[in-house]
């Protein structure tokens, strides 16, 4: 295709060959000074070989790779791209009447680096990571409205805080196609308010679907404390799962509001559930020992960027340290950790220093992460970001 060509250096075209989806500034011989952000561009190696084509993009991360060939992009691209991300939602069985909030395109696991897709209900609540999928969001859009199968009627576009600010897009959140429907989703027979409009990410946290029905099976009976509560989904499973009481805490209050609603939404009246809007850290080192036996922490990134990992890595094992030192005996810790530059060994040894300083007897139940309509793209194991451990502390 007639796009603009950018050429690697010697011997920099081997992740490429490897279907890595990401081409580094500094592999590339020159950058074009004209050319714009978000362009569509071909590849090529040394040789001059076209190694395929992706979208341009100032920063480290120079071009996100669309395919491994001289494809042209086009809605038609588009629409088979999210006809494959639909057939694989079909296969996992996502869309059901007792289940309406899943993601549809999870970026490079789905072959689409920059995008996000989460589905809620009849809305798709799309979100752009890369100036490139900023300039395709119409067409996106369009496409999706036509999906075989997926029931979408409206599109709404939030990419303000996900979109590099330098590149001056000033993308607006708005509708960008049909009108939107229901604003009531279910998980797994729970429903759940979701304000895409106003709230985090794109409303919701569908990552945790799979631990959440892990939550409810260990919930009978316990005095279950759901940490960093967002919208209240753990909260809402372990009252299904027949815990004795439920308590949540999140530092927003706009949080905390979402979640006493989302109770009440599913469970009228039910007195077992109190929630919280204070800070995590003061909350648990206020808290009594031996006052809950289940206990959820599911903390925002800590490390946004590589940089702040050591603090990072500090962060967790202070919060699993509060949580191992007051949980009741024979307790539950569900502990999580989505940020993507913290590996999963950095974590468990984050959480095991938390442990020995506590010096309780800890046990690894369960070693979690994203459920499958998060897929993780084999040529790119940084898609696997959302790490978490079962552990039974004695
Ligand atoms: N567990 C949630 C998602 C958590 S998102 C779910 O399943 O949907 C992280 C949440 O942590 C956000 O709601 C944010 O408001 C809250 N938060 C961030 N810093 C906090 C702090 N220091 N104390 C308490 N909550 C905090």
């Amino acid at each position: 295709m007639n796009y603009p060509v950018l050429k690697l250096k010697r011997g920099k075209d081997e992740s490429l060959r490897r279907f890595h989806p990401w081409v580094f500034s500094g592999a590339l011989t020159h950058m074009p000074a004209d050319l714009e952000e978000g362009s569509v561009v071909r590849v090529v190696d040394s040789d001059g070989n076209t190694m395929g084509v992706g979208h341009f993009q100032i920063g480290s991360i120079a071009v996100r790779m669309l395919d491994f060939a001289d494809t042209e992009i086009n809605a038609a691209f588009y629409a088979s791209r999210l006809a494959q991300a639909w057939r694989l939602r079909e296969a996992l069985g996502l869309r059901r009447a007792d289940n309406t909030a899943f993601r549809l395109v999870h970026g490079e696991g789905d072959f689409l680096p920059g995008l996000v897709v989460d589905i809620y209900d009849t809305t798709a609540v799309v979100q752009a990571h890369s100036p490139g999928m900023h300039f395709a969001r119409q067409a996106i859009a369009d496409e999706l409205m036509r999906l075989p199968g997926a029931g979408i009627s409206a599109v709404y576009y939030k990419s303000e805080t996900t979109l590099p600010y330098k590149a001056r897009l000033d993308p607006q959140n708005d509708y960008i196609a049909g009108t939107p429907g229901d604003s009531v989703a279910v998980e797994n027979g729970l429903k759940f308010n979701i304000d895409w409009l106003r709230g985090q990410k794109t409303g919701f946290f569908v990552d945790q679907r799979d631990n959440r029905s892990l939550l409810q099976h260990y919930s009978r009976g316990r005095r279950v404390l759901n940490m960093f509560c967002y919208t209240g989904g753990f909260s809402v499973y372990a009252m299904r799962g027949g815990a004795e009481l439920v308590h949540s805490v999140d530092s927003s209050a706009k949080a905390v509001s979402l979640t006493e609603a989302n109770v009440e939404l599913n469970f009228p009246g039910d007195s077992r559930h109190e929630a919280f809007a204070t800070d995590a850290f003061k909350f648990l080192d206020a808290m009594e020992r031996d006052a809950y036996d289940l206990i959820v922490l599911d903390p925002p990134a800590f490390a946004k960027h590589r940089s702040a990992l050591r603090n990072a890595l500090r962060g967790y094992q202070r919060l699993n340290a509060a949580a191992f030192s007051r949980i009741a005996s024979g307790g539950i810790l569900f502990t999580f950790s989505c940020s993507q530059a913290v590996t999963k060994e950095q974590f468990r040894l984050a959480v095991f220093s938390a442990a020995a300083q506590t010096g309780r007897r800890v046990r690894i139940l369960h070693q979690l992460t994203q459920p499958a309509d998060h897929p993780v793209n084999i040529y790119h194991p940084e898609g696997e970001y959302l790490k978490g451990l079962i552990l039974y502390v004695e």
